[in-house]
């Protein structure tokens, strides 16, 4: 590879593209069905999650319940054998809109790597108190932030909350979004299977 090539980073969401979606897994886990409610249903983010963390304090799920509940979740077939692979020919940065108190029984199954997200409050009694989101618009702003560090950033998620990071990176793929938001954004290419993002990442990366 000639040293005249930049460096380069890859930015990835991580629900829908390295994990299943962390609150839908949860719902089904714990059969309540609430919790299955999504941005989709209820627009104001705010709004959905006081709902889930009430929903949390109702069922008297602290923490470590939660993390147990997802410590049985797993990644999505093939997901770790795809990271493990990127990071070995690039560098690799997980932005995500969950918390890092969720993901973490997750990201020990895809080996630690690195993710930048929000954060839960837990309080004395090791219950959810709040969320803290840790910045608006943190995966564009993280694009952005790469690219003053001299990075070229390839970026890939599945929905509405990745297309300012798609549209802020150099190169944007959409990986198994649904119909409607590979219709609203033809500029980024799409891919459905592993292999097939690998194909395109690794294009970008020769280029
Ligand atoms: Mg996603």
């Amino acid at each position: 590879m000639s040293s005249k090539i930049q460096q380069t980073i890859v930015t990835l969401d991580l629900e829908g593209v390295l994990v299943p979606e962390i609150w839908i897994a949860f719902a089904e886990k714990t059969g309540i069905e609430q919790l299955k409610l999504t941005t989709r249903d209820i627009p104001d983010y705010d709004e959905l999650m006081s709902g889930r963390l009430a929903i949390l304090a109702e069922n008297a799920l602290k923490l470590a319940d939660i993390q147990e509940v997802i410590g049985a979740l797993e990644p999505l077939e093939g997901a770790r054998a795809f990271l493990d692979e990127l990071r070995s020919i690039t560098q690799v940065v997980i932005l995500s809109d969950t918390f890092e108190e969720f993901a973490a029984p997750l990201m020990r199954q895809l080996a630690w790597p690195t993710l930048l997200c929000h954060r839960l409050e837990i309080d004395g009694e090791g219950r959810v108190a709040n969320y803290r989101l840790r910045q608006p618009d943190q995966k564009r702003r993280a694009v952005a932030a790469f690219q003053g560090l001299n990075y070229k950033v390839i970026a890939a998620g599945d929905s509405y909350n990745d297309t300012t990071m798609l549209g802020e990176a150099d190169t944007g793929f959409l990986f198994r979004a649904p119909g409607n938001v590979r219709a609203e954004f033809p500029q980024f290419k799409s891919a459905t299977e592993y292999d097939g993002l690998m194909a395109l990442i690794r294009g970008e990366l020769e280029s």
